[in-house]
Order: C-alpha cells, then sequence, then structure tokens
C-alpha cells in the first residue's frame, strides 16, 4: 500500500469513529457514512466544498448529487476529467437538513482536510463556496485578504504552504447554478481561469 493511500485510509478511520463530532450520532442512526474524499492522489487541482448532502452521505462520494452533476458540467467544460482532480468537503458528515455547517463542525473536521491537502500536495487548491475559501485561505495564512466570495471569485492567491507554492481559485459553490441555472455562465467562466494551472 503506497504511504499516501495509508495515510488517507488512517484519516477514514478516524472519521468514522469519530464519536465527538456532534454528527455522528445521526450518521449511524440514519445508516450514512462519512465522505472523505476522492480522485487522483496526485492531483495538481483539489477542489474543496462545504459538506455532503444526502446522496453523499448515502454514497460516501463527494458531490455525486445535484450540485455534482454541475460540477462534472464545470469540469467538462474546460476538458478535465473527475479522475485527473481530487474532491473531498471541509466537514465529512452531513449536517442535519443540509443547513450550513456551524463553527464548531468546521474546527472539528478542519484538521481531516489540513492533513488531506499535506498527503496530497496539489498546486492549486480551488474552494467551492464561502465556507472552504474561509477555512482554506486563514489555514494558509492570507486570512487577512478575505473578502466577500463575490469580490474574491474567479481570483487566484498566491501562497506558500509547507510542501511548496499554492494557488487558491476562490470558485462558488455549483449549488448556486442549481438553484438559478442563468449562473451557470459565470461559474464556467470562473473555472476557465484553472485552464492556466493544467
Ligand atoms: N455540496 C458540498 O459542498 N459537498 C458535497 O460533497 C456535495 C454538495
Amino acid at each position: 500500500m503506497s504511504p499516501k493511500i495509508k495515510m488517507l485510509r488512517k484519516i477514514e478511520d478516524e472519521v468514522l469513529h469519530l464519536t465527538a463530532s456532534p454528527l455522528y450520532a445521526e450518521r449511524v442512526r440514519n445508516g450514512a457514512q462519512p465522505v472523505i474524499g476522492e480522485g487522483s492522489l496526485d492531483a495538481h487541482i483539489m477542489f474543496v466544498g462545504e459538506a455532503p448532502g444526502k446522496n453523499e452521505a448515502m454514497t460516501g462520494r463527494p458531490f455525486c448529487g445535484m450540485s455534482g452533476k454541475v460540477l462534472d458540467q464545470l469540469l467538462a467544460h474546460i476538458n478535465l476529467s473527475r479522475d485527473s482532480v481530487y474532491v473531498t468537503n471541509i466537514v465529512k458528515d452531513r449536517p442535519t437538513d443540509n443547513r450550513d455547517p456551524k463553527p464548531a463542525e468546521i474546527e472539528l473536521y478542519g484538521p481531516f482536510l489540513d492533513r488531506q491537502i499535506d498527503i496530497i500536495q496539489p498546486r492549486v487548491i480551488a474552494t467551492l463556496g464561502r465556507f472552504s475559501v474561509e477555512y482554506v485561505m486563514n489555514r494558509l495564512g492570507l486570512g487577512e485578504s478575505i473578502e466577500a466570495i463575490s469580490n474574491m471569485h474567479g481570483r487566484v492567491f498566491k501562497v506558500k504552504a509547507g510542501f511548496g507554492s499554492v494557488t487558491i481559485v476562490p470558485l462558488y459553490h455549483p449549488a448556486v447554478a442549481v438553484y438559478n441555472r442563468k449562473n451557470l455562465p459565470e461559474l464556467k467562466k470562473d473555472f476557465e481561469v484553472l485552464k492556466k494551472f493544467l
């Protein structure tokens, strides 16, 4: 087993038994699964969403519901396959009724994302939505550059991580095009920014 797989399996195991999480009991009650992440372990681009929805918690796979369909369309728009990137979330269990993740949940699950970033060592972290951009920028020392997602989407922020240079590209969450299809062209345009890193 490769060291990367071994380290990711350890994360999976820890999250599976995370009884300290306020979301743990409900996951077990619903027969649901934590959603750790999937894709290439050597991906240059890592996408970070917020938290799993219902479909994701039932299957254990990130972005496999309606938002995932939009994500697939956006990836196809820039000729990027899902297999070539790594897709994960900050919070690994589904918040009740798809509400926004709470600060305490982000604090509890965030360190697992930090470890995933250190394992995958992506050149680009594309954040999906305001929760993930705030978490990732704070974590990588760019807290002072945080603005409203409406001001940051499609821009590029460079930073040094422990393993090398990383570019953060804040993107709107794909759900904005689920709620209103008219938002899709703007999301596509933002995704085009990623092309220069392929
Ligand atoms: N929304 C997210 O933020 N992540 C998923 O995995 C699915 C929907």
